[in-house]
């Protein structure tokens, strides 16, 4: 058996560890005699993963006591709705746009209210985030929207949008637990968990305890409303049980590794290898401003199509998967989560150093 170095965009790298601790509980999980996956999701068993995994997320995150935790399915996708059905009282909202995630959440959310978009980086194929330190907030904004690190661009907001007291929601699919933030900035933080922190079939909302309201927008169905999943603690249905079992594993492994402090350095030094290579190269170029580069997704180019085939094809060969760049932006990606470690990023720039020598 080999393991690759996987630069999937998501599904995504998990760490090692989690995987083969899985493997070891998946027939006799705990002395149950059976895997979390043919558990009751009543059974003490299992309120004893789902509590530990939110008191370990709480910990990890620092999230302060007004905030909940839930655990839902649907993907980051289904809060693309779930948020403007619970959130416009007003029916209004601004959205910041910084790429297609960000734009499918303000398509959307345009069927439920009057939605404007508010700044945008469309300009220069979502290359950076704009300035957001004085935008247009509408006076009667019921939240405003960001995507906080766009997966295809590979851009990250380094400092939060002024939202003039506006709660501030955000996707945080592709940065999730890379590196500390504080909670209290927000109304809703939320990702799909299959980037940076588990299987996909799970998606992590944290949202302020205000937000929670039964004052929701006609229609809404009963399964997209936060506070029937608030009073059930994520248990009204049966919830992604393996998924979150696994969360809490990963939850557990950052904890182990120091925190999110020094996750976050780790993960600085690991992308630093591939930047300063980038900045240096005469062949390869980074697509994404410096001012707004994310740690988690860095997308490059060789200016070249037939060049950029031929690359991924090598790399493939070499054990470096999932390279190809999304089709909007070409080129390469080379997503570098959490579970990807330092070692797997400094062998793909050496294999990229000896490429640029031999092309
Ligand atoms: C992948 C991704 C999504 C979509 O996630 P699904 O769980 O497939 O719906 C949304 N936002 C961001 C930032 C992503 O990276």
């Amino acid at each position: 058996m080999s393991r690759v170095f996987n630069f999937s965009a998501g599904p995504a790298m998990l760490p090692k560890e989690v995987l083969e601790e899985a493997a070891f509980e998946m027939l006799d999980y705990n002395g149950s005699g059976m895997s979390v996956m043919e558990m009751s999701h009543r059974s003490s068993l299992f309120e004893d993963i789902l509590t530990t995994a939110q008191n370990d997320l709480r910990e990890l995150l620092n999230i302060p006591d007004n905030y909940k935790i839930l655990f839902l399915q649907g993907g980051a996708s289904l809060q693309f709705s779930m948020i403007p059905m619970n959130l416009m009282k007003h029916k209004v909202a601004d959205y910041i746009i910084t790429g297609q995630w960000a734009k499918k959440a303000y398509e959307e959310a345009l069927t439920y209210g009057t939605v404007n978009a508010i700044a945008s980086s469309a300009d220069d194929n979502f290359s950076y985030i704009p300035d957001c330190s004085n935008l247009p907030i509408s006076e009667d904004a019921d939240y405003v929207y960001i995507c906080e690190n766009n997966t295809i661009y590979g851009t990250k907001f380094h400092r939060l949008p002024n939202t003039k007291g506006k709660p501030l929601v955000a996707d945080v699919s592709s940065c999730f637990l890379s590196e500390p933030m504080d909670i209290s900035n927000y109304g809703i933080v939320y990702g799909g968990v299959q980037k940076n922190v588990g299987p996909a079939g799970v998606v992590i909302v944290i949202i302020r305890e205000d937000l929670i309201t039964e004052d929701v927008l006609p229609y809404t169905p009963t399964m997209m409303k936060y506070h029937i999943h608030e009073k059930a603690n994520s248990l009204y249905n049966t919830p992604p049980a393996y998924g979150i079992y696994i969360c809490g594993k990963v939850f557990k492994w950052l904890k182990k590794r120091g925190g999110l402090e020094k996750v976050k350095q780790y993960n600085e030094e690991k992308a630093n290898i591939l930047y300063s290579f980038l900045d240096e190269s005469n062949l390869f170029t980074g697509t994404a401003r410096k001012d707004s580069r994310s740690l988690m997704n860095v997308p490059f180019i060789t200016g070249n199509k037939d060049l950029d085939k031929k690359f991924i094809e090598e790399a493939t060969k070499q054990g470096f998967v999932n390279l190809k760049g999304h089709r909007s932006v070409g080129g390469m990606r080379a997503s570098i989560y959490n579970a990807m470690p330092m070692e797997g990023v400094a062998s793909l720039v050496s294999f990229m150093k000896d490429f640029e020598k031999n092309n």
